[in-house]
């Protein structure tokens, strides 16, 4: 039995960590510690019995101390962080206070506690990206372990800094920390402003698909049940000190993704009773196309062409691969939004 404390798990990944992890180690206690920023959503943790929220802010090292010691916590699981590329362009300084000054303040917390205090059994996962390593042309290999880190995004040299933060509480203080950093994410319970669901609800409402510049923006595509997999793989079986990258195989141009959407929509419409009542304005709902619907817009500042991830290290040294096929995992997250939209509605403004 084990006492974990997921940050930011009223999140889209920390959410469906919550639920894999109760589902898999049923005896362990998980304490949520989530702000409810507009990203988080008690919802998300409706069924997950074995959790509790705490509503705080990991950069409140006093109540991270706190939590450590009265519940007893050896496994911090950190995912909570500002995640949206877009919203780090518009405002940097978020970013800079929940992913660099919040992850300080955790890692400042477990060293009083676990290090200072009763030199407990620990572990500090810190949740990264595959965004650090800046961006590959067509021909590169693919991001592995020692690939310089290059950040292009204020949101991706704020998680680069907090990488930096975790690998130096290791090497200085000692701290048991493990890393891992993955591709990009889709599954249920994703906030509507990415990708996957953002062009799914335009395309049920039939409003334009914007598509940034050419759309040939190249992304490893990681389905969340299978990050959490190897999430869990780090957990048990990754060596403090080291990192890890997890992908999901597949790696897609942002066009080829949203066109995979609007085919499967409109597939949707043609096997669901009922959903041309719901979805009135979708094109599928008037015999017409949801790729009608795509519009080119000006490209996004300093898009980083191509991701693409090497996850040698974690098959071989974790034992992680990615089970989820792409088309598949797809069409299981659309009918999530279809079949949920008293989850997704009220987050729409
Ligand atoms: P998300 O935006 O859906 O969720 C973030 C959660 O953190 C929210 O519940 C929010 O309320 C909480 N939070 C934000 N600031 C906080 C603070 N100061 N204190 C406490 N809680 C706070 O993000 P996500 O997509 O689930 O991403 C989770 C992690 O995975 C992040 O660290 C992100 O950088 C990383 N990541 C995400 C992706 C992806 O595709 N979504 C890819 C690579 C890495």
């Amino acid at each position: 039995m084990a006492n974990l404390l997921v940050t930011g798990g009223a999140g889209f990944i920390g959410g469906n960590f919550v639920h894999y992890w109760s589902a898999h180690h049923p005896g362990d206690e998980i304490t949520v510690l989530d702000a409810l920023t507009y990203a988080g959503n008690r919802s998300t943790l409706a069924g997950a019995t074995r959790a509790d929220l705490v509503v705080g802010d990991i950069r409140d090292t006093e109540l991270v101390e706190r939590l450590l010691r009265e519940r007893n916590i050896t496994t911090i699981v950190h995912f909570a962080a500002e995640s949206h590329v877009d919203r780090s362009i518009t405002g940097p300084d978020a970013f800079i206070e929940t992913n660099i000054l919040g992850t300080n303040s955790l890692l400042k917390a477990a060293r009083a506690v676990w290090l200072a205090g009763d030199g407990r059994e620990h572990r500090f996962h810190h949740i990264s990206t595959d965004e650090v390593f800046g961006s590959l042309e067509e021909d590169d290999p693919a991001f592995s372990e020692t690939t310089p880190y290059a950040p292009n995004s204020p949101y991706a040299a704020s998680k680069a800094s907090s990488d930096h933060l975790v690998r130096a509480y290791h090497h200085t203080f000692g701290l048991e920390v493990t890393t891992s950093n993955c591709s990009n994410n889709y599954g249920p319970h994703q906030y509507p402003e990415k990708l996957i669901p953002l062009f799914l609800l335009k395309a049920l409402s039939g409003k334009p698909l914007p598509i940034y510049g050419d759309g040939m923006n190249v992304r490893d595509w990681l389905h969340v049940e299978d990050h959490c997999r190897g999430i869990e793989a780090c957990l048990e079986r990754g060596k403090p000190g080291e990192t890890y990258n997890i992908g999901g195989g597949a790696e897609l141009p942002n066009l080829a993704v949203i066109e995979a959407i609007c085919r499967q929509a409109d597939r949707a419409f043609a096997e669901i009773d009922g959903l041309t009542d719901r979805y009135p304005q979708a094109p599928a709902a008037k015999g017409g196309k949801s790729e009608s619907l795509k519009t080119f817009v000006t490209d996004r500042a300093g898009h980083d062409r191509r991701y693409a991830i090497d996850e040698t290290k974690a098959r071989s040294k974790l034992g992680y691969a990615p089970t989820r096929n792409f088309d598949e995992g797809l069409r299981q997250t659309l009918r999530w939004y279809l079949d949920n939209k008293h989850w997704w509605r009220p987050l729409l403004r």
